[in-house]
């Protein structure tokens, strides 16, 4: 029998607030999410009483774990700092506790430079985690962590696929799978094999409109949840693909997971690359090293002739790697096959391994591969 809404709201009633009220009418709950007995919700209280509702959030995920059917419960406390009420320096050391969702004061954006969530533990059997990053969308950021994960995997690499960008979760449909990650011994999710990848992406747990309420906090532990409770295995590299973008969200994302590099992907626009300074600046505030910048969609490729034209003044990420000190990792043109494979969920490394585009994502994958050697080597 599947698990309801009401159930959990039923559960819910158990619980009470820090001021005696019942959870359900203290006004501080988000949209309940159940699919498939898998629950996720937030409590959204105020920044001052987060220390006082931590508990308060514990019962809720024990109580709707013990809900017969419910395999997952995932409850995240969401704090925002109400006018007037104390500065987020002030609020509870942050902690991590068993179940990998952090506590509503690690979800605060660094108040300059590292705090000490940033030493957060290595995940076990993984070399090393990097982040595919964008500082805005449609850039292509996804297409190219799955194809980069792909010339990753040609090189010989153990490599698993996080799809991060819980705003608008585009793996699924990247890579035509439609299953949902089934638990091993440990209630750990298996993570999906294709193509050779070990791939998780929430949007095998939840409907894409679903993610798209989600506020920052809730991202990170529905995000540390996938990176903690996942049976990843041994990995060479696990490819995170980031939400796009450079706000609180990703700073916090940025900050949180042991990332041992970035790739930052730019179009050759103005706009995208100053939104990829913005990328690179996000990064070094974290202390993630930035392994460089892939220009994507950086000249047109007629699928017909193979002629090429610069129709976007091309180059302009390779001169701004260059003026900031950040390596370049190549430049992958517009090209029609590119996004029909994509579309079809049958990525061009994978489809036309021996063609040219999967001969630039390998390359690119041989520079990253390249900064990683120490962790992959000590691992
Ligand atoms: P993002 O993750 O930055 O939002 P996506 O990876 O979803 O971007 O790509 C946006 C669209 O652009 C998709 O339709 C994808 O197929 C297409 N696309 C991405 N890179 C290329 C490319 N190099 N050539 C052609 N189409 C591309």
């Amino acid at each position: 029998m599947s698990v309801t809404q009401q159930q959990v709201l039923d559960s819910l009633t158990q619980v009470a607030s820090p001021r005696g009220v019942p959870l359900t009418n203290a006004n501080v709950l988000s949209a309940i999410s159940v699919t498939d007995g898998k629950v996720f919700f937030s409590i959204n209280v105020d920044a001052a009483e987060a220390r006082a509702w931590e508990s308060v959030r514990a019962q809720a995920e024990a109580a709707v774990r013990a809900i017969p059917g419910v395999s997952t419960a995932m409850i995240a406390l969401t704090a925002e700092r109400k006018p007037g009420s104390p500065r987020p320096e002030s609020a509870p050391a942050p902690h991590r506790h068993a179940h990998g969702v952090q506590p509503a004061s690690a979800h605060r954006p660094p108040q300059g430079g590292p705090s000490p969530m940033s030493k957060q533990a290595e995940i076990p059997g993984v070399a090393a985690i990097i982040a595919v990053a964008s500082g805005k969308g449609g850039v292509g950021k996804s297409t190219t962590a799955l194809n980069l994960a792909l010339g990753l995997r040609d090189l010989g690499l153990r490599v698993g696929l996080l799809d991060a960008d819980i705003y608008g979760p585009s793996v699924p449909r990247l890579t035509g799978i439609n299953e949902k990650p089934q638990l091993n011994d440990e209630r750990k999710m298996i993570p999906i094999k294709r193509f050779g990848l070990s791939i998780m992406s929430i949007g095998f747990l939840v409907e894409e409109d679903t993610a798209m309420i989600w506020r920052g906090p809730m991202v990170m532990s529905a995000i540390t949840q996938m990176l903690r409770d996942v049976a990843w295995g041994t990995l060479d590299i696990l490819v995170v693909d980031m939400p796009p973008g450079t706000g609180d969200a990703q700073l916090t994302l940025a900050q949180n997971v042991p990332l041992k590099g970035a790739v930052i992907i730019s179009t050759p626009q103005d706009l995208s690359l100053i939104d990829a300074r913005r990328g690179l600046a996000m990064f070094k505030k974290v202390n993630v090293p930035v392994l460089g910048i892939i220009e994507n969609m950086s000249y047109f490729q007629c699928p017909e002739c193979g002629t090429r034209s610069d129709i976007f003044g091309h180059g302009g990420a390779r001169h701004e790697a260059e003026r900031l000190g950040v390596s370049f990792l190549g430049e992958i043109p517009l090209h029609m096959s590119i996004r029909t494979t994509s579309d079809e969920g049958n990525p061009v490394v994978a489809s036309d391994p021996d063609g040219p585009h999967a001969a630039i994502y390998r390359a690119i994958g041989t520079k990253v591969r390249d900064q990683l050697q120490d962790a992959i080597a000590a691992a």
